[in-house]
């Protein structure tokens, strides 16, 4: 009975410093904003770098796409470190293999880009009939690269860090464009970087291709980002002619947002400590697919710890960093049966415990629902901190309606973990209103990056 005392205390203590009432998310996105300003003036000003993506103009809807297809995929799908997409014929795109590669694989710059190369190389092996390139051509490609970029023009950039449990010191401050490049010629593939695309910024694209009212995009994955369209001469640090449109959009790297403000808890703090970057992407860690699962498994361990709930001894695998993942966590989460079966066979097969209560699967469950809800409710937090940025948080004040705001939403986390999602778009709600909410539109923009990649490398195309 002791130890049962012991765990729910345990969980009341992380309820505690998980909670994440709408008033501390109003300060949250208050900080969101203040951070926004503060990178949009000066680089180096904010957590948030606020990457100009010398995207001006987006997709209007218009263009004609060939064909879509061939999204090819490799084997060991975890993490994703880079998508490329799209070889473009005459007015048209298409979108190419989707690059992933397992959690913590560490190897040297130059096998990186020359396993993209081969991915590339296979992709155009694949090619039929119905793609003719034309005579005395390159073909041409929009390279999605969803790691921070300081972007020097539409088609180059340098790597500001690794993030998602990448580490490649030497790439760090290269042109990720020229090193690619590097590689096509290695392996003697006649192709040119067109565009290079953050991935949430393809997903704007993507996104406003289908809908024009798209202005922010939103990736819940192994990571977190966001993005959104900014006037011009709202960014202080931008030197350069403003562009016709009078837009730009703006790669917020929002994962690395930090504020006093954020509920945060030991387990956090460990997590923080334990990885390849500490003190950087507190937001992410907070939220995103690829750290939801161990923060689980930490406050499983001290349960573990505490009590004998899981057995007389620690389970080994509960001391495995990043064992058990978030897809187990929501497979946990989303259990509806009587007796708690996925919950009993995810413990079982990942963790190797066995035997247990059903009332200690419940409190497994409870666990998932803390640490779920207060990362959807931190995410819903950055968008409504947008929202204000944009001045779209409230209803105008001369009577005009509420503008239609679209936002584009892409990644696994947000597709498959439906609680985190319900929780999310509750969130919005709560926080902004109903009249303000009703005019805010949630889109689920499927794989929308490698379609906003290829869209944008067609408009940048060196023949046009
Ligand atoms: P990436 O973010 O790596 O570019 P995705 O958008 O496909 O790629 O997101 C993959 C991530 O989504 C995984 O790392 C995992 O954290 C999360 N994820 C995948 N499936 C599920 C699931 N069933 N439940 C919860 N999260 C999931």
């Amino acid at each position: 009975a002791g130890q049962w005392a012991r765990a729910v205390a345990i969980l009341r203590e992380l309820e505690e410093k998980c909670a994440a009432p709408a008033s501390k998310l109003r300060q949250v996105a208050d900080a969101m904003a203040v951070e926004m300003h503060a990178g949009l003036a000066s680089d180096g000003g904010s957590k948030l770098n606020m990457i100009i993506s010398y995207v001006d103009n987006l997709p209007t809807g218009s263009e004609q796409l060939q064909r879509l297809s061939s999204k090819a995929c490799c084997p060991a799908a975890q993490v994703v470190p880079t998508r490329a997409a799209g070889t473009k014929s005459v007015g048209g795109a298409r979108t190419g293999p989707r690059i992933t590669s397992p959690i913590h694989f560490v190897p040297a710059a130059q096998e990186l880009f020359d396993y993209i190369a081969s991915e590339l190389a296979k992709f155009v092996a694949t090619e039929g009939e119905g793609f003719q390139l034309s005579a005395g051509r390159q073909r041409e490609l929009g390279f999605t690269f969803s790691f921070p970029v300081r972007q020097t023009s539409i088609s180059s950039g340098n790597l500001i860090k690794w993030t998602k449990g990448f580490a490649i010191e030497d790439t760090v401050g290269q042109d990720v464009v020229s090193e690619l490049t590097k590689a096509l010629e290695r392996k003697g593939l006649d192709m040119h970087v067109s565009a290079l695309v953050n991935d949430t910024i393809g997903t704007l694209a993507g996104g406003r291709y289908y809908d024009e009212d798209v202005v922010i995009a939103v990736i819940l994955g192994t990571g977190t980002n966001a993005a959104y369209v900014e006037c011009a001469n709202a960014i202080p640090k931008w030197h350069g002619l403003l562009p016709k449109s009078g837009e730009m959009v703006i790669n917020m790297e929002w994962g690395n947002f930090k504020s006093s403000h954020l509920p945060t808890a030991d387990y956090d703090n460990e997590l923080d400590l334990d990885s390849l970057n500490p003190g950087e992407q507190i937001f992410e860690k907070m939220i995103s697919g690829m750290y939801l699962g161990d923060i689980l498994r930490r406050v499983l361990l001290r349960i573990a710890e505490e009590t004998a709930l899981f057995g007389d001894t620690v389970p080994p695998n509960l001391e495995v960093p990043f064992l058990l993942r978030t897809p187990h966590m929501s497979a946990v989460h989303h259990d509806t049966s009587p007796d708690l079966r996925a919950v009993a066979r995810t413990l079982q097969d990942v963790l190797g415990i066995h035997n247990t209560s059903l009332k200690t699967r419940k409190l497994v469950i409870e666990v998932c629902e803390v640490l779920a809800k207060r990362g959807a409710r931190l995410a819903a937090a950055g968008v409504v901190g947008i929202l204000k940025k944009l001045g779209r948080d409230v209803a105008p004040r001369d009577g005009t309606p509420m503008p239609r705001t679209v936002i584009a939403m892409d990644g696994g986390l947000f597709e498959h973990y439906t609680r985190f999602r319900e929780h999310m778009e509750n969130t919005l709600k709560e926080l902004l209103g109903d009249d303000v909410f009703s005019s805010i539109v949630v889109v689920h923009a499927n794989d929308g990056s490698g379609l906003g990649a290829a869209l944008l490398a067609a408009s940048h195309s060196q023949y046009l």
